[in-house]
């Protein structure tokens, strides 16, 4: 019998999801999975902001794809994809032949978005990937060590673009390392300047605002502040300049190192296959197909996930992505075994938001709040659960969060 070729593009939460399924669902008899990432490892893109603060090295927040890869059914590509090419179902990679397949499952993940803004891709710091949140440390150190060179105070001031979940957990992990940057520096640890500049009148809408309000404190207590209410205009060379939503008065903020976190978009690989999806994030049946080919998963950040029950456009979290990878494994190996698929279906376990390490704040099921430390345990938590979802028990056991200290 000829083996049915199935290709997941994307090692991240939904693909190795998608993977770890079909690899337990499936059998080597009649499945032949290749799984392609641009990478030889796996990371936590939840963690990414603590690489780029200098709190992590990358090694704690990367294992290796190897690692899950069942080699009696499953070949894993190290590649850039550069198209999908639907009508000929092959995919097309940047440096191996097409992969031709029989299912595909899409889970490219997200990069960083800039709202066409003058300035950010040139001036600005994304943080999208390891390589990225690492070149975002280097940035930091380098400025650091430039300011014992001449004393500019710029060189001490670091902005975060964007007060969104992640520049609120970016902005708690750099405000930890504030001393660290000092000692650096030789300066004193109230010389470092750490901001974030957003648009919305209150960050972290989807909190409740004595949470917000808790979390603003614990950040200014360690140097930390939100500029609230201020629309990005443009980025130039080591300047971030904004306008008041309000006055419309135009304000700046000099710094040497600016890091751009105001959204994300699906994978540009989308568009270049000729998806249409607002910002590479593309509609699916219920599913989780491509509503125009049965045989093509769309997972993750890639995906714009309705809630059935809401009807409402589900936000791109690690949470949703390891859900829609296994719906999708599970629906891949029932139409090829003629059983019946299994329609998507999403309840949000809650979201917590890290204020570095030693703290958080953050929502359990639908309305239970927590703060503070417990918070951040909770945090840890849930983390080693994606990992032990995605990786299993020796990466929980050699990677996973247990302690104060990681
Ligand atoms: P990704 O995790 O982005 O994985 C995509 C994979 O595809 C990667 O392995 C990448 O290398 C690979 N890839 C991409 N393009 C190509 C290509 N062209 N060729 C080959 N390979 C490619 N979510 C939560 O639920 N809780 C949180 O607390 C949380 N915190 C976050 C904190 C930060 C700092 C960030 C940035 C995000 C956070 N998120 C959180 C969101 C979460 O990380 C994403 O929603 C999640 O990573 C999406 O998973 P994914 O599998 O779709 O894609």
């Amino acid at each position: 019998m000829e083996k049915t070729k199935v290709v997941i593009l994307g090692a991240g939460y939904a693909g190795l999801m998608a993977l770890r399924q079909l690899q337990k669902r499936g059998d080597a008899s009649f499945l032949e999975i290749t799984l392609v990432d641009r990478n030889p490892y796996h990371y936590e893109a939840t963690d990414l902001h603590e690489v780029a603060a200098g709190a992590l090295d990358a090694d704690r927040i990367t294992y290796p794809i190897d690692h899950v890869v069942d080699d009696k059914m499953t070949y894993f590509v190290e590649d850039t994809v550069t198209k999908i090419d639907k009508q000929a179902r092959r995919v097309e990679l940047a440096n191996h032949d097409a992969l031709s397949y029989d299912y595909l499952i899409v889970g490219l993940g997200f990069e960083s978005e800039d709202f066409g803004i003058p300035g950010v891709q040139e001036n600005a710091l994304a943080m999208d990937s390891v390589e990225s949140a690492q070149r975002i440390y280097q940035h930091i150190e380098d400025e650091m060590h430039a300011y014992r060179e001449d004393n500019d105070p710029r060189h001490l001031h670091i902005v975060v673009a964007g007060a969104g979940f992640t520049g609120v957990e970016l902005l708690g992990a750099l405000s930890e390392q504030r001393d660290k940057y000092a000692e650096i520096a030789g300066a004193a640890p109230n010389q470092i300047q750490i901001m974030a500049v957003d648009g919305a009148q209150r960050p972290l809408s989807v909190f409740s605002e004595k949470l917000v309000n808790y979390g603003i404190d614990v950040l200014r207590g360690r140097g930390a502040v939100i500029e609230s209410g201020k629309g990005i205009d443009s980025v130039e060379p080591g300047v971030l300049k904004y306008s008041d939503r309000q006055t419309g008065v135009p304000g700046e903020v000099v710094a040497g190192t600016i890091i751009w976190t105001t959204g994300v978009r699906g994978s540009h690989v989308m568009a270049d296959s000729g998806y249409t999806g607002k910002r590479n994030r593309n509609s699916v049946n219920r599913y989780l197909q491509d509503p125009e080919d049965s045989h093509v998963y769309l997972v993750g950040d890639v995906a714009a996930a309705i809630d059935p029950e809401s009807e409402q456009l589900l936000p791109t979290t690690a949470q949703l992505a390891l859900v829609m990878g296994e719906i999708a494994a599970k629906n891949v190996i029932a139409d090829i075994t003629d059983y019946e698929l299994t329609e998507f279906s999403y309840k949000s376990l809650g979201t917590v938001c890290s204020i570095g390490n030693t703290s958080a704040i953050g929502v359990v099921g639908t309305d239970h709040e927590v703060k503070g430390y417990p918070a951040s345990m909770l945090k840890k938590v849930i983390m080693n659960k994606s990992l032990m979802e995605t990786g299993g028990m020796k990466e929980v056991l050699s990677k996973g969060r247990f302690d104060l200290y990681h």
